[in-house]
């Protein structure tokens, strides 16, 4: 069996693993490369392989930087199975789509400065009607311990990674001339506590030769969601105090849940009460419809709530806006907003114009509950830039801002090390999926547990 991977090699990105064996191609995600110009320029460059040979393409969550790149590989030629839980079929529904959207606004505004530099102007990577044509092929989706034969000689296993709705992690059984391969993908792997979704399953497939594992935080551990949450609480109650309103820059998928969720228990037990939440985001509500049809992905907490017939995302006080008016009628308010709103770091979306009325008045604050990378609004804001411009306009920083930490969908260094130390000490551990010296770092720790270890470039073939 041959590996290579094209993406998530020595960076966070562009999860996709080519997999060749007995005369078979297949792939093990398909993700978009994102964050600065140069990772991103890759998502332009050739596949180092022919995709009409690709027979099917296994998914382990429903990430841009684990599917994005879909709806490329069908307007190339894919036209084989896509395989996944029921979830992230759902999600990729909202994702990919919102993502052609988004890749097709970008080509028509760029067109006009294209034309006036005299150079041809960008094609989108692909269109909404990629997107759809590649929703048609995620034809099997499997649950949870299902064992499922991809072929007479290729057996795979999801398993529940905890990362987000849906997410699994990988084990792969394939008999190659005479012997069995054992392989383990680890896809992105859960924080442990998180609400709505479980904790990472432990490993099964304990004596796989081969294991491929993400190094996100390979070299940190997080602050506890239950610190997280208590400082959520405090950064809502001093902005009520000072009577302004909170704006919560939200990723769609998972946090904007997530937040949801703890503003509902806090409202509970009554930590916090009269509150006025907006979630002023079309997908962040697509996504939590989502969530609400998928129980199969609960905790036991979550599956609790059910049973009460209580809704874990609503709860007196939050309104969902999703059209334009609504959105805009919310700058009205001057007090006790708390608006949560996309992009989740600030580089486009209505969050903008959030940030535009609230955050140049110095009652107000600007929450942040996710990863800014460098490089964008979110990002100046948090590294405490005194002013920013926005739709042109320069905005002075005078509202608090808040910044954090614990609410990682990724599991800690901890974590990653406990989860790895399942599997015996023959396997073989790849370093996947974070910057250089998280991988670094993540390999250094599990040599010392007694593991080999590789990190692997991108494109290296590794044969197993
Ligand atoms: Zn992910």
């Amino acid at each position: 069996m041959k590996i290579t991977p094209i993406g998530a090699a020595r960076t966070v990105t562009g999860s996709m693993y080519l997999i060749e064996f007995n005369g078979h191609k297949l792939l093990l995600d398909s993700g978009l490369f994102q964050g600065e110009k140069h990772i991103e320029e890759l998502n332009e460059s050739p596949f180092p392989f022919d995709p009409r040979e690709i027979e099917k393409i296994i998914i382990t969550h429903g990430h841009l930087d684990h599917i994005g790149m879909l709806p490329r590989l069908v307007r190339e030629g894919f036209e084989g199975e896509i395989i996944s839980t029921a979830a992230t079929r759902d999600i990729a529904g909202i994702m990919l789509l919102d993502a052609a959207h988004l890749q097709e606004e970008e080509a028509r505004a760029s067109k006009k400065r294209y034309e006036r530099r005299g150079i041809e102007p960008r094609e989108p990577l692909y269109t909404v009607e990629d997107a759809l044509l590649t929703m048609g092929l995620f034809r099997k989706t499997l649950k949870y311990g299902e064992e499922a034969e991809l072929y007479p000689d290729l057996k795979i296993v999801f398993r529940d990674a905890g990362h987000i709705l849906g997410s699994v992690f990988v084990e792969m059984r394939a008999r190659e001339k005479g012997r069995e391969l054992k392989i383990t993908f680890s896809g992105d792997l859960g924080n442990v506590n998180k609400p709505i979704v479980r904790d990472p399953e432990s490993p099964k497939l304990k004596d796989s030769d081969y294991l491929f594992i993400e190094s996100t935080y390979g070299d940190r551990e997080h602050k506890s969601v239950e610190e997280s949450v208590r400082e959520l609480k405090e950064a809502v109650l001093n902005t009520l105090e000072r009577g302004g309103n909170a704006v919560i820059p939200t990723f769609a998928l998972e946090r904007a849940q997530d937040i949801l969720y703890y503003f509902r228990e806090l409202v509970e037990i009554g930590e916090l009460s009269d509150l006025n939440v907006f979630l002023d985001s079309p997908l962040a509500i697509s996504a939590t419809r989502i969530f609400r049809a998928h129980p199969e992905c609960y905790d036991d907490e979550a599956r609790e709530l059910l049973k009460r017939h209580r809704d874990p995302f609503t709860f007196p006080g939050v309104h969902f806006t999703r059209s334009v008016e609504a959105s805009r009628a919310i700058n009205n308010i001057k007090k006790g907003a708390i608006i949560m709103a996309g992009s989740g770091m600030c580089t486009g979306g209505r969050v903008k114009h959030h940030l535009k009325h609230n955050l140049w008045r110095k009652e107000c604050s600007v929450i942040f509950v996710g990863y800014q990378a460098k490089g964008t609004l979110g990002r100046k804001i948090v590294d405490g830039a005194k002013e920013v411009e926005i739709y042109g306009e320069v905005i002075s920083v005078n509202a608090e801002i808040y910044t954090i930490n614990g609410f990682s969908a990724h599991a800690g260094r901890d974590t990653l090390l406990d989860w790895a130390s399942h599997f015996h000490k023959d396997t073989t551990i790849f370093t996947m999926h974070g910057e250089e010296s998280s991988i670094e770092a993540l390999g250094r720790s599990l040599s010392e547990l007694g593991y080999k270890t590789h990190a692997p470039q991108r494109l290296e073939t590794l044969e197993l």
